[in-house]
């Protein structure tokens, strides 16, 4: 079974804003490895046992909530550290809806449509033995109470439409966030995706943009819902094109 764990960044509901849906994939047998690797991050920089402290990149980067009284080189540290464990995770997924780019009705379903067939296609394209490989989106409640009942709602009439969501479990899991890291490492990989896109703010981006699902120099794990694709030089875009060609 492939978890995907995802979050948001940005508000779906306002085209005229940049939106981010993504997150990262993991082996369930990759899942314990994964957290002891965020949590000796924590450790080293915080000395103490992290259990409590939530990982939640705006906090860490600016400095609020339980990381207001951690030094911001500390800060800094931590989060590219967590950054390049994510550059080097199995499988990462974001897609980016630039502002205006989506004729919809409903701005989240294009988001969402898009995030569940690269997800799809990967498990698809994935080698090893023949068994079928299934995935499950695993997202936080709490962040989602606003919409679960939408995106519960769209899941179905997206796989219905596409028909080959087969390899889908049929609804997302909603869990509390601050029970699992790995929803929270889903907040880092958005909310450093939404900085690119946003604030022009690179750097720690660059770190995780090794992490996203490639294939034959073809970024298939990060999408950018654009208007001028055929001109962005955004990593998506240039991928777009090259796939195109
Ligand atoms: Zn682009």
């Amino acid at each position: 079974l492939y978890l995907l764990y995802i979050d948001e960044s940005g508000r779906a509901a306002n085209p005229a804003e940049h939106f981010v849906l993504g997150g990262l994939c993991l082996h369930e047998s990759e899942v314990k490895r994964m957290h002891l690797s965020a949590e000796s991050i924590l450790t080293q920089y915080l000395g103490q046992s992290p259990d409590a402290i939530e990982i939640h990149a705006d906090h860490i980067r600016s400095g609020r909530g339980r990381w207001r009284s951690i030094p911001i080189e500390t800060r800094d540290s931590i989060l590219r550290d967590l950054c390049n464990l994510l550059g080097r995770a199995p499988a990462l997924f974001c897609v980016v809806r630039a502002p205006e780019a989506v004729a919809s009705v409903d701005p989240l379903e294009r988001s969402l449509e898009e995030l569940l067939l690269r997800f799809h296609s990967y498990l698809a394209r994935l080698r090893g033995p023949s068994q079928k490989r299934l995935g499950i989106v695993v997202a936080d409640k709490s962040r989602y109470e606003a919409t679960v009942q939408q995106v519960v709602y769209q899941w179905r009439s997206i796989g219905t439409r596409f028909g080959r969501l087969h390899r889908l479990v049929e609804v997302p899991l909603f869990i509390d966030s601050r029970a699992t890291r790995m929803v929270q490492l889903a907040d880092v990989v958005v909310h450093v995706t939404y900085r690119r896109y946003t604030a022009a703010d690179k750097s720690l981006f660059e770190l995780i943009l090794p992490g996203f699902v490639a294939e034959s120099g073809i970024r298939h794990g990060l999408v950018h819902l654009a208007k001028n694709y055929r001109s962005c030089p955004c990593p998506a875009c240039i991928s777009r094109r090259l796939r195109a060609a």
